[in-house]
């Protein structure tokens, strides 16, 4: 049966490497730690969980951080000039603003808002066309948790079939940006033949393409899309998507796959929770952490 990729624990690793980082380039350069604000409009659950698990991995690290919480009354304009602020202030190194955001607020101009170099979610239309040009920069954090657990699992990438599942600009689109690119850019990308699929793609085409592929990578919020007998003998499946279902009058997180059954067929595997989600979370904090370092030199 696959080997699991304990995402949980590869995060506490890097958590521990990084923050003996931080203290290192904070005595070094005599700064004050790196510092994040996250901004959490309204009082989804989720986005209060996630905000949390990220103000508590800050503070694992040594990064400062604080949560703005607002309204869902706000309008876009008075949430645009909290962005402008904190663009303006010199303690803030990184910005996240955690989505959804409500309906008549547009998410793409708050995160053309942020500034580029404080983007640690990396979100804005600049560096999402850095990345599609393979320019190092700030990139979106679900992206590199991919990357980072097949790198750590000595999973091979370059010339093998990846399956994508999911588009969506923040999550799907930058996970086949970083797998199917060129090793020798400023970016290096990870040389896999890649295949997008999405809700359109019908179903007896995702199995072709999944069954070819030594990686399947599934970012849908879809409960069961991958099952046992779309997956080729000893391949790594990747797991990002998140869906709350009620069991028994409790809440439990799922992902895409259909883990017991894959489990028997595939190499290595993700489980949910324990898998993408803490490493998300982990690369954040490397993000700001870049962030800091970059304004850093640049005053
Ligand atoms: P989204 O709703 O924006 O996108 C969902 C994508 O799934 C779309 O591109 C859609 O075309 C595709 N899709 C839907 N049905 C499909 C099907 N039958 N076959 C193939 N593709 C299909 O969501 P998102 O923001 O991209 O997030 C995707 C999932 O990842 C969600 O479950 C989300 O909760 C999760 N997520 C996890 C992390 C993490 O850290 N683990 C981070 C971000 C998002």
């Amino acid at each position: 049966s696959a080997e699991l990729i304990d995402g949980k624990k590869i995060a506490g690793d890097m958590r521990k490497v990084l923050k003996r980082e931080i203290e290192e380039w904070v005595q070094n350069n005599n700064t004050r730690p790196p510092s994040l604000v996250a901004v959490l409009v309204g009082e989804d659950p989720a986005s209060q969980k996630y905000v949390h698990f990220k103000m508590n991995a800050a503070k694992e690290v040594g990064i400062t951080s604080k949560t703005i919480n607002l309204n869902t009354s706000i309008t876009e304009e008075e949430l645009l000039d909290i962005v402008n602020k904190l663009n303006q202030d010199e303690t803030v190194d990184g910005i996240l603003v955690q989505l959804p955001l409500p309906e008549h607020v547009s998410e793409r101009k708050i995160c053309n808002a942020v500034d580029p170099q404080k983007d640690v979610d990396g979100f804005h239309l600049n560096n999402i066309g850095k990345l599609c040009v393979n320019k190092d920069t700030l990139i979106p954090c679900t992206a590199l948790a991919v990357v980072e657990l097949i790198k750590r699992s000595k999973i091979e990438t370059f010339g093998k079939n990846v399956v994508v599942c999911g588009r969506s600009k923040n999550v799907g689109l930058p996970i086949a940006m970083l797998l199917h690119s060129d090793y020798r850019e400023e970016l290096p990308g990870m040389e896999a033949t890649v295949t997008i699929c999405h809700r359109n793609t019908p179903r007896e085409e995702l199995i072709y393409f999944a069954k070819r592929a030594d990686i399947i990578i599934s970012a849908t919020g879809v409960v069961n899309l991958i099952t046992p007998d779309m997956v080729k003998p000893g391949a790594c499946v990747i797991d990002v998507g998140i869906t709350r279902i009620k069991v028994d009058g409790k809440t439990r997180v799922v992902g895409d796959v259909d883990f017991e059954g894959v489990s028997k067929i595939a190499g290595h595997i993700t489980p949910v929770p324990g898998g993408v989600g803490p490493m998300t979370v982990t690369m954040l904090m490397k993000n700001t952490f870049q962030a800091a370092q970059c304004l850093k030199a640049s005053t």
